[in-house]
């Protein structure tokens, strides 16, 4: 696959995920094929591209012209070979269900042609099981992309056990041609790289709390107002760098003997889970959230992920 010859793409699962993976091809003047098992969700994905589209030109990120012809260029079907036939590349962002996943990629590599890349968008499953079911497993790699899609760049792009050199790079260069920020993930491992480095941060974040060392709302202060507004600039390597590796010997060697390192969730999580305190879902997990103050987080996040956008476009 040449990435500069891409004209058709298809998204398998018309989500959360898969509505925006649908509205980043398509801006960027890729014909799409959106396919789900459930009708009103192909009708609500494609509401949903258009108020996110409109939203986008409201606060300065392109134009209102070129809203109808990327939306025209999103076509929408309930069949595997209606989707199957003339992609290019096709992405699933099906549940995340391991046995839906293996069937679909089972179905996608039996219909479509054999030059024809499979990525999945999968979160946490292993992109080698995921294709394991598949003949050609060469060709399936993942593109683990972030919500909302069509406004955080990352992509990461994983090498399954059998996926190709040839289909990573073709990937890779795909993702660049679309405006996103690939970046290559060799081994195959639970997590792939954002995930694992995120979820280490929680794990400590919930263990602060659960050991009474400081209470929720103060650990994520202490991110905001601290170490996460050089973190945009400067990555925890690039720290170490400028600190010196000397020093951060010295700091691990004293400091990671203390630091949680629980192989499950935990006890306090499962507790609040057990209680029902589920967070925004309930009004109620490590604080108490009124439906204003929910609206207002939501609010937040999508206006600075807006904000940073425009400040970062070309
Ligand atoms: P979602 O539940 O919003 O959407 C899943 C869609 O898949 C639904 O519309 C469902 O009808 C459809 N579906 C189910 N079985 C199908 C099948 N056999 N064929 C076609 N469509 C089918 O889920 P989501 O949040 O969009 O997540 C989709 C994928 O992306 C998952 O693998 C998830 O782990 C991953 N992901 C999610 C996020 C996130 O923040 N939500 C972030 C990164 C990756």
């Amino acid at each position: 696959m040449d990435a500069n010859r891409v004209k058709n793409v298809s998204v398998i699962g018309a989500g959360l995920m898969g509505h925006g993976l649908s509205q980043i091809f398509a801006v960027k003047g890729v014909n799409v094929t959106l396919l789900d098992v459930n009708a009103t969700l192909l009708d609500q994905a494609i509401k949903n591209i258009k108020s996110n589209l409109t939203l986008m030109v409201k606060n300065g990120i392109g134009k209102t012209e070129d809203i109808a012809p990327a939306i025209d260029r999103i076509k929408t079907t309930l069949h595997m070979e209606e989707a199957t036939k003339d992609a290019d590349f096709i992405v699933e962002a099906a549940s995340e269900n391991l046995d839906i996943k293996q069937e679909i990629f089972k179905r996608l590599d039996e219909l479509s042609p054999p030059e024809t890349i499979l990525a999945t968008n999968t979160s946490v499953i292993s992109i080698t099981e995921i294709a394991e079911s598949s003949v050609n497993q060469a060709r399936i790699v993942g593109t683990h992309f972030w919500n909302p899609p069509y406004l955080i760049p990352l992509v990461e792009v994983i090498r399954g056990k059998g996926t190709s050199e040839k289909v990573l790079e073709d990937t890779m260069a795909l993702m660049q041609k679309i405006g996103k920020h690939p970046v290559r993930v060799n081994k195959d491992v639970p997590g792939f790289v954002g995930n694992r480095l995120q979820h280490a941060l929680w794990r400590e974040a919930i263990s602060i709390v659960e050991n009474d060392i400081a209470d929720a709302k103060t650990v994520d202060e202490v991110i905001k107002h601290g170490f996460g507004i050089r973190l945009p600039v400067l990555g925890p390597l690039e720290n170490a760098d400028l600190a010196g590796l000397d020093l951060t010997l010295a700091i691990h060697d004293y400091l990671l003997k203390h630091l949680d390192d629980s192989k499950e969730g935990a006890s306090l999580l499962r507790e609040k889970v057990k209680k029902g305190d589920l967070g925004f879902k309930s009004g109620k997990g490590f604080s108490k959230w009124s439906p204003d103050e929910i609206d207002k987080s939501r609010k937040n996040l999508l206006e600075y992920l807006l904000r940073w956008v425009k400040d970062n476009k070309e």
